[in-house]
């Protein structure tokens, strides 16, 4: 008998369950309420895809493993994404001073649009499976509390029902998933929300010429002020571009849209690299703002009862604080989770789920933790506050990060955790901790950590006359 999975969803995560599905499904079908681009663009079902998209790392492994045949990293960067090293290709402040620059790389991340990227992992899939995909808004799950045995759906021809012989909810942070398990019979989820009150501005510019291999510049928020975090990047993206984004929290750090005043936001951050880069450069874009960027958890893997052959993954399960780049690393995770389950057990196989659902839990937990315990700090967040566990963790990070500043122990340690490459257990390490409690054998950087020839390339692009 013919055995059919359903994805809802076609972003990441639903692509990357699809590819997973599609070595022991007969038919994988992806259902997608949105029209999706031919071509690398920005879609309305995505509003976040017009910010600075980060794929670290430890998000690009699971990807390498997951699309048959197809090795994603030449693929994304073939396709116009550039490679950044953490270690020696970025210049970055941090609350505890400059990330000085390695000899030795380190891990490396890709930039690129969020559009591009998409593009990319859909072709990907779609090329090398026999995945499809097929506009239509799921309603709901069909099935019992036991066991889904579809979806309901909606297209311009009216409702249906599809069944399937098992369902991955990717629909991303809009997820109903709640509401359709409660309609099954399952009303045990609990949800926490952790929310700094975010908001992003991006704005895109033409890569000024000459200036194609300067380091990607960052200021990164200061949760520990008691003031609103504020926070900038200047990206390389493909197409000879420049991506500008910038983040702050509740209460006063919020970026505006408007280009002058975007400008100002960027020269009154702690250090003005970025506001100095972007001066005189061309705006391609207007200013683009998004909100709803919270932390937002559902406990799925805790509820009583999970029932069989429904797995749930991406933004759909956790958000989180975009500022650290995570989300898309603990989709391509969790989507990796299920490839692995499939290839042990087969489709059908009771429990089979749930399995999934608690090892995805532990991506999720690492992202959360980081995210979380920075955002406490900030005065307006809604949803925590520090307590005496925070207050440990976070003098033990800060006094790690303030190594990690001058001491290459310290700094692979922030960069395997930062990247997802390893789990945060990494930072207790003996070797780790022997570091931060040394402190940093280097002096703090004093500016930037650039060469002459970015120095240079700094002083002819700076229009504001600092
Ligand atoms: C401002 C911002 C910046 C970010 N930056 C980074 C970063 O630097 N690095 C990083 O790793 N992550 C980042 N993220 C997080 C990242 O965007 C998400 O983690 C990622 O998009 C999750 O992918 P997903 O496939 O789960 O969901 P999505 O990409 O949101 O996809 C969900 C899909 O489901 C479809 N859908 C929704 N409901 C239905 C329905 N009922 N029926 C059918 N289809 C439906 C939608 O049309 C969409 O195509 C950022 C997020 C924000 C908000």
């Amino acid at each position: 008998m013919s055995r059919r999975a359903v994805v809802i969803g076609a972003g990441l995560a639903g692509m990357l369950a699809a590819a997973a599905l599609s070595a022991v499904a007969d038919e994988v079908v992806v259902l997608d309420r949105d029209d999706l681009p031919e071509g690398p663009e920005h879609r309305k079902g995505l509003p976040q895809g017009r910010h600075a998209h980060l794929l670290m790392a430890g998000g690009l492994a699971p990807m390498e493993e997951l699309v048959p045949g197809v090795s994603m990293r030449k693929h994304l960067l073939a396709a116009g994404a550039h490679e950044i090293a953490l270690g020696s290709g970025m210049v970055a402040l941090t609350p505890e001073g400059w990330f000085r620059r390695w000899r030795h790389p380190g891990p490396r991340m890709l930039t690129c649009t969020r559009a591009l990227l998409d593009w990319a992992v859909r072709g990907a899939v779609l090329d090398s499976t026999g995945v499809v995909v097929r506009k239509a808004r799921v309603l709901e799950l069909t099935g019992s509390r036991q066991r889904v045995t579809g979806v309901r759906l909606s297209t311009a021809a009216g409702e249906e029902d599809l069944a399937a012989d098992f369902v991955v909810d990717a629909s991303g942070r809009g997820s109903r998933i709640v509401t359709w398990l409660a309609r099954l019979g399952v009303d045990d989820v609990r949800e926490k929300t952790v929310d700094a009150g975010l908001v992003n501005a991006t704005r895109l510019y033409r890569t000024p010429e000459g200036a194609g291999s300067f380091p990607l510049a960052m200021v990164q928020a200061d949760p520990y002020q008691g003031r609103p975090g504020r926070s900038g990047m200047v990206l390389p993206i493909e197409g000879d571009r420049w991506m500008v984004s910038l983040a702050g929290t509740r209460g006063g750090g919020e970026p505006p849209s408007d280009p002058d005043a975007f400008l100002r936001y960027t020269l009154d951050l702690p250090d003005p690299i970025v506001g100095r880069l972007i001066s005189g450069a061309e705006p391609l874009t207007e200013v683009h703002v998004s909100r709803s960027t919270s932390n937002h958890r559902r406990y799925l893997e805790k509820v009583r009862s999970w029932p069989d052959r429904l797995v749930v993954l991406g933004d759909a399960l956790a958000t989180f604080n975009p500022a650290y780049g995570q989300g898309m690393s603990v989709a391509a995770l969790g989507a990796r989770e299920l490839d692995r389950e499939l290839r042990r057990s087969g489709l059908g196989e009771p429990g089979l789920a749930r399995r999934v659902q608690r090892r995805v839990a532990r991506p999720v937990e690492a992202a959360w933790t980081m995210a979380v315990s920075q955002d406490v700090w900030y005065p307006g967040t809604r949803g925590g506050s520090p307590g005496v566990v925070d207050r440990m963790v976070t003098a033990y990070t800060r006094r790690m990060i303030r190594t990690a500043t001058g001491s290459y122990t310290a700094a692979s340690a922030v960069w395997d955790v930062m990247s997802m490459t390893t789990g945060p257990t990494r930072l207790l390490r003996p070797s780790t901790v022997l570091a931060t409690l040394s402190g940093p054998p280097l002096p703090a950087a004093v500016g930037a950590p650039l060469t002459e020839d970015e120095r240079a390339v700094l002083r002819r692009l700076d229009r504001t006359g600092r």
